[in-house]
């Protein structure tokens, strides 16, 4: 996992003068500057946290697309986080919530000592450290707008300062329309908060039950399982469904690439190991260098392409599929960063973590400037 979603970044603390003196050049004599901050995960919530004893100087507000730690609360199901627990800790207070073993993940056993890292450390699984998070926006408290998903940032060329543009859904479900003003932005919305969405030609599936991520595990106890994807996001996938927690009947892993990702760390190795031994005792099938042709309620077709991908299909073969789940991995919000106006071109710069946009910073796991990888 580590390598895959991105070891759990810090927030790069040094930065922070860098983003005052910047709000600071942007603001007229006599008010205090804003920022706006776009996401509220782990990243966010630090961040905030730092500016929070700052308030004299600076004043800062979230904008957030569905609650607070989402993607954190979107983990797969049993997950525990690969970072020891002190890597959690925002603002002053400890997140004694977390209390899971990394080898957890592993033996299934909440109790057991951990031994991937000497016992040193606890961890923390999704459910704790998303109590964690909210325990930390609730306290002070956090300007954290739930449910409010920024669909566009642009400068005002009069005044300077940025319109951040969010759709916010009220309790009673209506869409809103926010518009709010900032003098810098961050955007700390994430690397992977969005599944890669799994696309089917609607004339290929009849009645198939469909989805681009797992989900809750119990829709999956007893049934078969076709899992589409053996990038790290797959294999996981396919070897939690296996597991006591998910207890799928049977599970296909399929994709057409011809091998299974490569063992970059401890993470993809551990399931590499169990797709062997789910496979050897016959939970799990594996087909790879097919493309799922059609499907129905309880089955697809798999369809294996002529050596070279020219003169049409070398055979087919039906397997058994209540659900389809096409774990192609997961992004960013591709459709703000191009609404902001990235481009491919748009750059960040390592020192200050501005962009290439003046005014707008990148914290966080999409510090890699997410809009090198569209
Ligand atoms: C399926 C999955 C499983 C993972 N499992 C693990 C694990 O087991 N252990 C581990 O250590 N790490 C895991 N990770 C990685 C971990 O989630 C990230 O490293 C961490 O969440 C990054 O924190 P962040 O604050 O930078 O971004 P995020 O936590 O992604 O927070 C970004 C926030 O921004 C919000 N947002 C996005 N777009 C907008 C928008 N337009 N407007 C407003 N808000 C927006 C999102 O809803 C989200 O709440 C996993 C990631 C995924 C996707």
């Amino acid at each position: 996992m580590a390598n895959h979603y991105r070891a759990q970044p810090a927030v790069p603390l040094l930065w922070l003068p860098l983003l005052l003196a910047t709000v600071s050049v942007h603001t007229h004599e006599g008010r205090i500057p804003h920022v706006a901050v776009v996401g509220a995960g782990p990243n966010a919530l630090r961040l905030i946290a730092c500016l929070q004893p700052h308030s004299a100087l600076v004043s800062v507000e979230a904008f957030e697309a569905e609650a607070v730690g989402n993607t954190i609360s979107s983990w797969y199901e049993g997950s525990i986080s690969h970072s020891p627990k002190h890597t959690f800790k925002i603002g002053k207070l400890e997140p004694d919530e977390c209390s899971q073993c990394l080898d957890a993940v592993y033996t299934a056993d909440k109790s057991a000592p951990c031994l991937l890292d000497g016992g040193k450390a606890r961890h923390c699984g999704r459910d704790e450290y998303v109590a964690y998070m909210r325990r930390v926006a609730e306290h002070g408290p956090m300007r954290v707008h739930e449910h409010a998903k920024v669909v566009d940032i642009k400068r005002n060329t009069s005044t300077g300062r940025f319109s951040v543009h969010a759709n916010h859904r009220s309790e009673q479900s209506e869409m809103l329309q926010l518009q709010h003003s900032a003098d810098a932005v961050v955007l700390a919305f994430g690397a992977a908060s969005l599944p890669k969405p799994f696309r089917l030609d609607p004339g290929t599936v009849d009645g198939a039950r469909v989805s681009s991520h797992l989900e809750t595990a119990s829709k999956y106890a007893g049934r078969n399982v076709l899992v589409i994807g053996t990038g790290p996001s797959g294999m996981e996938s396919a070897v939690r469904l296996c597991s006591s927690m998910y207890g799928a009947k049977h599970v296909t892993l399929a994709s057409h690439s011809r091998a299974l990702y490569h063992p970059i760390n401890d993470y993809v190795n551990q399931s590499l190991y169990r797709i062997r031994q789910f496979t050897n005792e016959g939970l799990m099938s594996l087909h790879l260098g097919v493309e799922m042709s059609r499907a129905n309620a309880t089955h697809a077709v798999l369809a294996r392409q002529k050596k070279g991908g020219v003169g049409g299909i070398a055979n087919e073969v039906t397997v058994a599929a209540d659900f389809i789940i096409g774990a192609l991995g997961f992004t960013t919000d591709v459709a703000l960063v191009s609404a902001i106006g990235f481009g491919t071109n748009g750059s960040l710069n390592d020192a200050t973590y501005e962009t290439s946009i003046p005014g707008i910073f990148n914290l966080g796991v999409s510090g890699v400037a997410p809009w090198e990888s569209l």
